[in-house]
């Protein structure tokens, strides 16, 4: 098809998780052939999204108040520090409405293969944090995999002195929270276990 815009944007949907190319193009079809109705609103709400939202710095969650309203929220506790991998995890995880204390995102697991190194896990922000939150539990919701528990295991070593906890059974090996079902994810909260 000899459409610039139509291209430039199947390539710009093609690069968001889960859609390939042939979905890319779809999408693009649809938004294409809905040009006076949906579109414009995509618009207005796409731009809205990129002016309104920030990133916290307390935790890293995205959000359109900075801090976040997690950390804002005066009611959950200040005494545990939840550890997930990325915000995708977040959101599973509060979805269950299970935990009533804070959250914590990691810059990324360590990993030689894809060369995080502890000076870029945001351990600075994660250690100043705990002292001044006075945080006493550091639960860990990372992946069951080598860089899971290997970044774990540095966090703790790093951050002496407190005790944890990491989420039980439930989570397979490799598996993201992302794509566990809400139940399976309340157990594991439920059940969770001191390290
Ligand atoms: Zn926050």
């Amino acid at each position: 098809m000899d459409h610039p815009a139509f291209e430039k944007l199947s390539l710009l949907l093609n690069k968001l998780p889960n859609v390939g190319k042939k979905s890319a193009q779809k999408l693009a079809l649809n938004l294409m052939l809905q040009k006076d109705d949906l579109l414009p609103l995509l618009q207005e709400q796409l731009i809205l999204l990129k002016d309104t939202i920030k990133t916290c710095h307390l935790c890293g969650n995205l959000s359109e108040s900075d801090p976040c309203s997690i950390c804002a929220n005066p009611t959950r506790s200040k005494k545990t520090l939840c550890l997930v991998k990325d915000l995708a995890d977040l959101y599973a995880l509060e979805k269950t409405n299970l935990f009533e204390g804070k959250y914590f995102i990691l810059s990324g697991l360590l990993s030689a293969r894809t060369q995080i190194t502890p000076e870029t896990l945001g351990l600075d922000r994660l250690k100043n944090r705990i002292t001044t939150e006075k945080i006493e539990e550091l639960l860990f919701a990372l992946p069951m995999t080598l860089e899971g528990k290997t970044t774990a295991h540095y966090i703790q070593n790093e951050c002496p002195n407190l005790t944890y906890t990491e989420l039980a059974h439930g989570i397979p090996i490799g598996g993201d929270l992302e794509y566990l079902d809400e139940g399976t994810i309340a157990e594991a909260f439920r059940s969770r276990k001191s390290i």
